[in-house]
C-alpha cells in the first residue's frame, strides 16, 4: 500500500474549518509542516513542534506557541489514523477485487484449453504475470514409474535446477502441505546458467483426495512471498489439477480415437478390396456364363439373347435380319487325324477367322456347339448375308488349315446355311434358326464347302 500523505489528510472535509475553530477558541496561531519542513497549511507559527504521526511514522508537525496546541496535534493524529484505516480498507477491497478478477479470468482461460500443451502455456503465462514470478513448475506423479515427471519448468530455462528443487517438490507431495520458501540457499553454481531460484511457493495438485502432482511458482530473487500469495495459489491449484486431468483424458481419448479411426480405415480398405475382388469374380463369372471357354467368342446362351434382342430391333425398324449357321466340314476326320487338342486349336482358328470376317459393329458370332458357329447379321438382307458367308468361306480357305483327311482337298473347309427374314410380330426368331439349319443341310448335301440360303416364308424380303 502506498504511504499516507499529510496533505491528503488535510483535505478531509471539515478538518481545516474545525482546526480554525478550535484555534480561534484557544486563541492560538498554528502552522502545519510536512516532513521536509515545508509549510503546508496555516500561518508561519513559531513555538513548540508537535509531531503528527500514524503507526509510529511521523508525517509532519503542528507548530504553535500556545501550550494548548497539543490538543490540535492530537486531533490531527486521529484524523490521520482514520484516513489510514479507510485507505487500508479501500486497498484491501481493491486487492480482493483484483484477486477475484484474476481467479475468474484464469478459471475461464484454463477451462477453454483443448490439450495439455495449452494448459501448461496458460499456467505459465497467467501465474508468472500474476505472481511476478520468473518460473512456474508443474510436476506430475507417474503411477507406473513411481516418479515425479516435470511437464513444465519455466519454458525449460529452469531444467538445470530441477535436481536442486526436486526434494522440495517431493516434500510438498509427501507432507501433502503447501509451502512458502522465501530464502532457498543458493545451489552450487551451474556453468552457463546465471539464474537460480531463490523464492518458491509450492502447493500439491489434488483432485478430490488424490494428489496428482505439484505446482510451484518461483523467483530468482529472494522476494517475500506472502500467505496471501499462497492462498491465491491454493485457490488456483484445484482448477489447474482438473484442467491437467481433463487434458490428459482428452489426449488419451484422442489417441484412442485415432487408433480406432486407423483400424476403421484399415477395415474399410480391406472391405473395399474384398468388394473389388468380388466384383471381379462376378464379372469373370458373368463372362464365363456367356462366353465360350475354348474359343473365347460368345456362347449359345449369349447368342440366344442377342438374336432375340436384334429380332425386336429389326421388327421395330422394319429391317431385315439374317442368320448364318457355319459348320466345319469333315471335322470328325480332322480330330481323328490330328487328335483332339489339334482339333481344339482348329476350332479356335475358325472362330477367329469368322470374327475377323465381320465388319459391322452389330454383326455377331457365337459358337453354337461342337464345330458349329452362328452369325447374326442385323439390318442385313439375303444378298448382304451371302456376301458375309462368301467372305468367311474365302478367309477360311486363305487360312490354309491343313486337313489331310478331307475328301474335299488339302485344307479345312466350312459349309454355310443362310436364312433371312423381315421380322413380324408374334413370331420368334427360332423359325429363322431352323431355316438356316435347313440351308446348311442343303449345303452339306450339295457336296460341302458350299453356301445355301433361304428366306423365311411369312414375308418376302
Ligand atoms: P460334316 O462335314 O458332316 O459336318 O462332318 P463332321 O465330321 O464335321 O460332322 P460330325 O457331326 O460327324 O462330327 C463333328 C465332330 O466335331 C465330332 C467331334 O469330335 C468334333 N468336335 C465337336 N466339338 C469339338 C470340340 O470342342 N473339340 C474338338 N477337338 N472336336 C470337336
Ligand atoms: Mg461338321
Ligand atoms: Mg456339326
Amino acid at each position: 500500500m502506498p504511504p499516507l500523505k499529510l496533505r491528503k489528510v488535510l483535505l478531509k472535509p471539515g478538518l481545516v474549518p474545525l482546526l480554525d475553530q478550535l484555534a480561534a477558541d484557544l486563541g492560538c496561531q498554528w502552522g502545519i509542516y510536512d516532513r521536509s519542513q515545508t509549510l503546508v497549511m496555516g500561518g508561519p507559527a513559531p513555538g513548540e513542534r508537535y509531531p503528527i504521526s500514524v503507526d509510529n511514522e511521523v508525517l509532519g508537525y503542528l507548530q504553535s506557541p500556545a501550550p494548548s496546541a497539543e490538543g490540535l496535534a492530537q486531533l490531527l493524529n486521529y484524523a490521520c489514523q482514520e484516513e489510514l484505516a479507510q485507505k487500508r480498507l479501500a486497498w484491501e477491497t481493491l486487492q480482493r477485487y483484483e484477486e477475484v478478477n484474476f481467479l475468474s479470468d484464469f478459471a475461464g482461460k484454463i477451462a477453454a484449453c483443448a490439450n495439455l500443451e495449452e494448459v501448461v502455456k496458460i499456467i505459465d503465462q497467467e501465474l508468472q504475470q500474476s505472481f511476478s514470478a520468473t518460473a512456474t513448475f508443474i510436476l506430475l506423479s507417474n503411477a507406473h514409474s513411481q516418479t515425479l515427471d516435470p511437464i513444465s519448468f519455466g519454458n525449460g530455462a529452469w531444467r538445470a535446477h530441477l535436481d536442486q528443487l526436486r526434494p522440495l517438490f517431493e516434500r510438498v507431495i509427501s507432507a501433502d502441505q503447501a509451502e512458502i520458501l522465501n530464502n532457498i540457499s543458493p545451489p552450487a553454481p551451474i556453468l552457463g546458467e546465471q539464474k537460480q531460484i531463490a523464492s518458491l511457493i509450492c502447493a500439491p495438485l489434488k483432485i478430490q483426495n488424490q494428489t496428482i502432482g505439484v505446482l510451484g511458482i518461483g523467483h530468482h530473487q529472494p522476494i517475500q512471498y506472502s500467505s496471501e500469495d499462497l492462498n491465491i495459489l491454493l485457490t488456483c491449484a484445484p482448477q489447474i489439477a482438473a484442467a491437467i486431468q481433463t487434458a490428459q483424458y482428452y489426449e488419451t481419448l484422442k489417441e484412442y480415437s485415432l487408433t480406432l479411426e486407423h483400424r476403421v480405415t484399415e477395415r474399410t480398405l480391406e472391405l473395399e478390396l474384398a468388394k473389388k475382388e468380388l466384383e471381379l469374380a462376378n464379372q469373370e463369372l458373368e463372362r464365363l456364363a456367356i462366353y465360350d471357354e475354348l474359343t473365347g467368342i460368345p456362347n449359345r446362351r449369349y447368342f440366344n439373347q442377342y438374336l432375340s434382342q436384334e429380332w425386336r430391333h429389326c421388327l421395330r425398324e422394319q429391317s431385315s435380319l439374317s442368320l448364318i449357321v457355319c459348320d466345319v466340314d469333315y471335322f470328325k476326320l480332322y480330330n481323328d487325324c490330328y487328335g483332339h487338342p489339334a482339333g481344339d486349336q482348329g476350332l479356335r482358328q475358325v472362330a477367329q477367322v469368322i470374327s475377323q470376317s465381320l465388319r459391322r459393329s452389330t454383326d455377331f458370332v457365337a459358337r453354337y456347339g461342337g464345330e458349329e458357329f452362328v452369325i447374326v447379321l442385323p439390318y442385313t438382307q439375303r444378298e448382304g448375308a451371302y456376301q458375309v458367308a462368301l467372305r468367311i468361306q474365302e478367309n477360311i480357305a486363305l487360312e490354309k488349315i491343313v486337313h489331310g483327311d478331307s475328301p474335299l482337298g488339302p485344307y479345312l473347309t466350312v459349309s454355310l446355311g443362310i436364312a433371312s427374314a423381315l421380322p413380324v410380330r408374334h413370331h420368334s426368331p427360332q423359325a429363322l434358326l431352323k431355316l438356316a439349319d435347313q440351308a446348311l443341310y442343303e449345303a452339306k448335301a450339295a457336296g460341302r464347302n458350299q453356301i445355301a440360303s433361304k428366306v423365311l416364308s411369312f414375308r418376302l424380303v
